[in-house]
């Protein structure tokens, strides 16, 4: 069956980091676009005479934005990183979707851990005001927010991540920077990778839930680490970037 695609609007967009865009547009159709926090899109185009598809994770905050965002980090040569890095105001693109099962379920564990590695943690900004009514809802939630990237520079959402933290006493959010030499790190930040941060958690699998978002090895060494620990298959929902 034909993938029914529709139209989007380039509005705009800002640098993140100096790899990673966050872009925004409008849909240009009259139907909703109703897509659950942690959903991604697909964006049809044309690139070299070939029909391409590429996958990009919603960053939309509800309540926040009405239009249609994600963050892309550059891929040097990558055909969807040049088509999408040069769009100019009015273009429009092709999309299909939302898709995706790394979403939050209607259940109420002690804790959520959610890791991931660079623009993986969109999916988790915007789930931000789910967890929010969550973590008001239930003291005993605790959500344990854990982002990957090399350097502080690399560090997507920080602000937001951390004034989420200030808000909400059960949830914390921890930076980890795997090539920052950290003479002076600050509370939230650790040397290292996520999957070392997700040990010194102590994983429980009578209590977590784990979410991991982004580089394939990634997530392939803390599924290795769940394993270790017994999680239960449906306790530990993942999404690759694979190309
Ligand atoms: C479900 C899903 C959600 C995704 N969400 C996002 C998202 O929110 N943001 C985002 O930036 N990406 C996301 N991705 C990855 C994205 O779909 C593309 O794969 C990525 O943008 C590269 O596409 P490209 O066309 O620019 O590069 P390509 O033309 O596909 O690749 C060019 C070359 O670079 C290599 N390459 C591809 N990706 C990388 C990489 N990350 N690092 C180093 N080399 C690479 C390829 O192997 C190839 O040799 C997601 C992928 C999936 C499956």
């Amino acid at each position: 069956m034909a993938i029914k695609t529709f139209p989007l609007r380039f509005r705009w967009a800002k640098m993140l980091t100096s790899e990673v865009k966050h872009l925004a547009f409008e849909k240009v159709d009259q139907e909703d676009f109703n897509f659950i926090p942690g959903q991604f899109i697909s964006i049809h185009f044309e690139w070299e005479d070939k029909l391409l598809r590429r996958s990009y994770s919603v960053a939309t905050v509800p309540g926040k934005s009405d239009l249609i965002e994600f963050s892309l980090s550059f891929v040097p040569e990558g055909a969807a990183s040049q088509f999408l890095f040069n769009l100019k105001e009015e273009d429009t693109i092709n999309v299909s979707g939302p898709y995706g099962r790394l979403i939050l379920r209607d259940e109420m564990p002690q804790r959520y851990l959610l890791a991931a590695t660079g623009t993986g943690v969109t999916p988790y900004r915007s789930m931000l005001p789910e967890l929010s009514q969550r973590l008001t809802a239930n003291p005993d939630l605790t959500v344990e927010l854990l982002l990957g990237v090399r350097t502080r520079e690399d560090a997507l959402y920080e602000d937001e991540f951390l004034e989420f933290a200030q808000q909400h006493s059960n949830f914390n959010f921890h930076l980890h920077l795997s090539r920052e030499a950290l003479t002076e790190p600050k509370p939230h930040e650790k040397k290292g990778y996520v999957q070392s941060g997700l040990k010194e958690l102590h994983l429980d699998p009578k209590k977590d839930i784990i979410y991991l978002c982004g580089n394939p090895n990634m997530i392939d060494e803390a599924v290795v680490l769940t394993k270790e620990f017994e999680f239960p298959i449906q306790q530990v929902r993942r999404e690759k970037y694979v190309s």
